[in-house]
């Protein structure tokens, strides 16, 4: 019999997760499907009830439903709670266990670009559900210290108390979103990553906020990344480069979360080179 997996979200319709997951199917000879499941707000609960009364046998969760799907699941794992945010469900038998793959997808990301980890100094711009996953990937990818911006002072704050004992040993600390205090951030920062949403799909907004960043102060040989897939050379990819810093697109978060969601539920390697293609044949 077919097993039926799926990606739970609202809207769901431009998710990449069904092309990378169904080529991987394929490409390991799985009898398997994978299917995007759009719910409204109101139907989540419904949804999880469907979950295991269809005994699907794997689900992503995406936008908005990655921190509500937590109290309707029977275990989360102790990184995805610190998160506050569940990406990947897994069967335990009957039971639904929550996980967050965004967090190793960024370290394996890094990792296989030769991007400096290990007892490196981060800043990880944004305080959003993606900026805490990148936070908790970096920390557990060896960075020593690692330092948030983001605009919401408020938000850094909580973030902070709320992911010091997740990222212990490295050590959390914020800076004020201002252009001084970044530079003095960027200047003693070997690995940025950008996790805000500002880059999103380019424009204006896009445009100002890669110029107010002081990039001239990162020294020569600081990574860039920026976690944003759409376009894959964001605005501050582009200034970082025509600075001559190296930097690295989110397609390889992407890939990576979706990699790992797949070894947990298949067992076995996920087929990285397929699931690439699929991912940029989309575009
Ligand atoms: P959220 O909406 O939870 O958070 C967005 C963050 O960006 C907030 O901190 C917000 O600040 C900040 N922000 C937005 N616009 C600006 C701006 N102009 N200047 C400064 N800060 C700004 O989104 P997520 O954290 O879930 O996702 C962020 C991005 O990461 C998304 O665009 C998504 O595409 C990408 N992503 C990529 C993944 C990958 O696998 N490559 C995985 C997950 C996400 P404020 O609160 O003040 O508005």
């Amino acid at each position: 019999m077919t097993d039926v997996y799926g990606i739970i979200g609202h809207p769901v319709g431009h998710s990449r997760s069904p092309a990378m997951h169904n080529r991987a199917f394929a490409a390991l000879g799985i009898d398997a499907i994978y299917v995007p499941f759009a719910v409204t707000p109101d139907r989540l609960e419904q949804a999880v009830r469907g979950i295991r009364g269809l005994d699907l046998r794997g689900m992503n969760i995406t936008l908005p439903f990655k921190t509500a799907i937590i109290e309707l699941l029977d275990s989360v794992e102790p990184d995805a709670r610190a998160i506050g945010a569940v990406n990947t469900i897994v069967r335990d038998g009957p039971k639904l266990c929550g996980t967050n793959t965004d967090a190793s997808g960024l370290a394996r990301a890094l990792a296989e670009a030769g991007a400096p980890l290990h007892g490196s100094r981060a800043t990880v711009l944004g305080a959003g559900g993606a900026a805490r996953a990148c936070v908790v990937g970096l920390a557990r990818a060896g960075a020593r210290e690692i330092t948030i911006a983001a605009r919401n002072a408020a938000e850094t704050v909580a973030l902070i108390a709320e992911l010091a004992t997740a990222a212990k040993p490295a050590l959390l600390t914020c800076c004020e979103w201002q252009p001084a205090a970044l530079g003095v951030a960027l200047a003693a920062t070997d690995l940025l990553v950008q996790a805000t949403s500002a880059t999103l799909n380019g424009g204006v907004v896009a445009e100002a906020f890669a110029r107010a960043l002081p990039l001239h102060c990162l020294p020569q040989h600081a990574v860039v990344v920026d976690i944003v897939y759409h376009p894959l050379e964001t605005s501050v990819l582009q200034a970082a480069r025509a600075q001559g810093l190296k930097t690295l697109d989110g397609l390889g978060m992407l890939l990576h979360q979706a990699a790992l969601s797949f070894e947990l539920w298949i067992g076995r390697a996920a087929p990285l080179t397929e699931m690439r293609a699929a991912l940029l044949e989309l575009g």
